[in-house]
């Protein structure tokens, strides 16, 4: 008798449920659409979800999606330490990289075109940082973004070719070409074969011959990069864009846990 009961109150919540729906969006009750002066409209909450579709394929990781110009910390870049290499203080540099990275941002939301930029230094220097605000940024304004860390994007490409017995390109090399906005993370002094150097030199050709923008991140400077991938993508990397150097006394990642 106890579990005739249970079972119809249980019954009961769900007519009561069934009679009175909640909604994750009451305005358009799910549906995704409201009528406005009767003109059937996208209801705001389906924007939401397609600007965080955006955010999942972008291939943003938690702690990258932390990374904003505002939490940019200028204190790592002192003006008493001078580059001779650059004639400028750390600070100088690092303002001009700051404020480059946020006039690119402003650019491709206004739908003026520009080929991309390089972010040039050492290892905890910041770049990375400011490659990852300038997604979220445009990520935020709608903006289809892919970030991709070298090494791991070979390593992603080569296995999908060789498991492609017809020597077609893999869905990522796709994407990665076709994508409108692209940023290319750590593009180092890794071992680069005959065969990576030239996926990266076919990426960066397609996406200057498309009118699509590329953000890069290197530790080398523009002589490195022709030794390591070849003077042919070098000169397509000249052409993409200005180098904005960063330099730090030391990694930041080691400064801030010193200062904890
Ligand atoms: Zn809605």
């Amino acid at each position: 008798m106890e579990k005739i009961n249970q079972s119809l109150n249980q019954l009961n919540t769900f007519s009561q449920t069934k009679e009175k729906p909640t909604y994750q969006c009451e305005r358009c009750q799910d549906t995704g659409l409201v009528i406005i002066d009767g003109i059937g409209k996208i209801c705001p909450c389906q924007k939401k979800v397609v600007l965080a579709q955006k955010k999942q394929a972008s291939n943003m990781t938690p702690k990258l999606a932390e990374k904003t110009f505002e939490n940019f910390s200028m204190h790592y870049y002192p003006a008493y330490a001078f580059s001779e290499r650059y004639g400028k203080t750390y600070q100088q540099l690092a303002e001009t990289a700051l404020l480059s990275c946020k006039n690119f941002v402003s650019d491709v939301k206004a739908d003026r075109y520009r080929e991309g930029l390089i972010l040039e230094g050492d290892i905890g220097s910041g770049k990375t940082h400011l490659a990852a605000a300038i997604a979220n940024e445009l990520l935020d304004a709608g903006r289809t973004v892919l970030f991709l860390v070298v090494p791991e994007f070979l390593d992603e490409i080569r296995s999908s070719y060789q498991e492609a017995s017809d020597g077609s390109e893999g869905a990522l090399m796709q994407k990665a070409k076709n994508v409108p906005i692209l940023i290319l993370d750590d593009l180092g002094a890794h071992t680069y074969t005959n065969w990576t150097q030239s996926k990266i030199f076919t990426l960066l050709n397609h996406r200057l011959n498309y009118n699509l923008p590329t953000v890069i991140t290197t530790n080398l400077s523009v002589e490195e990069i022709g030794e390591a991938l070849g003077e042919r993508t070098a000169s397509r990397l000249v052409e993409l864009g200005k180098f904005y150097p960063l330099q730090v006394e030391q990694d930041i990642r080691l400064t801030k846990s010193l200062e904890k």
